[in-house]
């Protein structure tokens, strides 16, 4: 008999979240390859929740996760893991379309600088997505692994797959320290890893490919940021929100190829981020307090993986959750869960067509 019912590979958000929702029906196991679980992504997000990121599939997940980011279940968390502030996607020009699903509404130049005194000329105009919040990942992810622990749900860090291997109706899987575990599904939340966990258990790439991005934490010789919009731009170039009184976190919008790693970030993105935040605003830069990179993975359609492989008999894809995996993971999880154990969805996800997601769509 399997030592599990199921195994997660990867503790960050997507397989703790999809955990916590298995754990009460399945003997549930994630494996975790550093020590701590969210050392990769999950810790390094840009932690905001916005509706219009990712394009309409995206959306739908993002929107229907909104209600339980900002009110948990008391017996989940007891308070709301969502800080409203707003975005402003400036324009030189045109401004941007948003799903239609998505309230925003234009502001012109003599409000922008209300909203953002200094800003230079060009920035002509504005949309302002009012539902823009920030969002307590460390938390969150804390509340899923609590949840799934208490549950039942087991988590063993250091314990890297090393190969798995489908064997008389169960997986066989092969730890790097040699170690050996049985389970009945394997469920694939690996991260930038999730083609090399398929390979390793013999099942097809997808193409998911990691992306480096950049953040850096400015000191700026101004006071009164901290409650600034999320500023970014409708050409994708840039994004900055007020992170201390003094301070703002500050992206180039980077897109760096690059194989699965503990992503660092280099001088000339830190350099490019900066040049850009300056062709904003007029504020004096002081100096990088803090400056680290995380790994985004997209799938070649850039919408996440959710389902069974089209192959490989009760291996389960939940990978490439891109650049919104934080704020689409409660709806993301409940409808993988429903997929992973067959059952009905739960009703936050009734309108959302889980074929979208299925790694089958790679090979029809
Ligand atoms: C700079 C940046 C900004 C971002 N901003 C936002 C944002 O504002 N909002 C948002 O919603 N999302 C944001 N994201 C995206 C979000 O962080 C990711 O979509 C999400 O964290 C992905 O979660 P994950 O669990 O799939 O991956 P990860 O957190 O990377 O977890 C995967 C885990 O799998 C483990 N693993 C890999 N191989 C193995 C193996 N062989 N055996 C065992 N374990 C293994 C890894 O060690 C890792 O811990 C951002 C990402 C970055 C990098």
């Amino acid at each position: 008999m399997s030592d599990f019912d199921v195994i997660i590979v990867g503790g960050g958000i997507a397989g703790a979240s999809l955990g916590a929702e298995i754990a009460h029906k399945r003997r549930t196991l994630i494996i975790e390859a550093e020590d701590q679980c969210g050392y990769h992504s999950t810790g390094r997000s840009a932690a905001f929740y916005l509706e219009s990121y990712g394009g309409p599939e995206v959306a739908k997940l993002t929107l229907a996760s909104g209600d339980f980011l900002a009110a948990p279940p008391e017996n989940f968390s007891d308070q709301s893991f969502l800080r409203r502030r707003g975005d402003l996607h400036l324009s030189r020009d045109e401004l941007p379309v948003l799903p239609s699903s998505v309230e925003s509404w234009p502001i012109e130049r003599e409000e922008l600088e209300r909203w953002i005194p200094g800003i230079r000329p060009e920035w002509q105009r504005a949309l302002f997505e009012p539902g823009c919040a920030d969002i307590d990942v460390a938390a969150l992810h804390a509340a899923y692994l609590r949840q799934f622990k208490r549950l039942g749900g087991t988590v063993r860090t250091a314990a890297r797959l090393a190969a798995g291997t489908r064997r008389q109706d169960q997986w066989e899987i092969q730890l790097e320290d040699l170690s050996t575990l049985a389970g009945g599904m394997l469920v694939n939340a690996a991260g930038a890893w999730a083609d090399e966990v398929a390979m390793l258990c013999g099942a097809a790439r997808l193409g998911i490919e990691p992306k480096r991005r950049t953040m850096v934490q400015l000191r700026i010789g101004r006071s009164g940021l901290r409650d600034l919009p999320l500023i970014d731009d409708s050409k994708g170039t840039f994004y900055f929100k007020g992170e201390g009184d003094r301070t703002i976190w500050l992206s180039p919008h980077d897109e760096i190829e690059t194989d699965p790693c503990d992503a660092a970030p280099e001088e000339a993105d830190i350099a490019i981020a900066i040049d850009r935040f300056q062709s904003v605003v007029d504020w004096p830069v002081e100096r990088v307090e803090r400056s680290w990179a995380g790994l985004r993975s997209f799938a070649p359609d850039r919408l996440p993986v959710y389902g069974f492989d089209a192959k490989v008999l009760d291996f389960f894809w939940c990978a490439g959750q891109g650049g919104f995996g934080i704020q689409t993971a409660p709806a993301a999880a409940k409808m993988a869960a429903a997929q992973l154990l067959g059952e009905p969805v739960d009703p936050m996800v009734a309108q959302i067509d889980p074929a979208v997601f299925s790694p089958r769509r790679f090979s029809r």
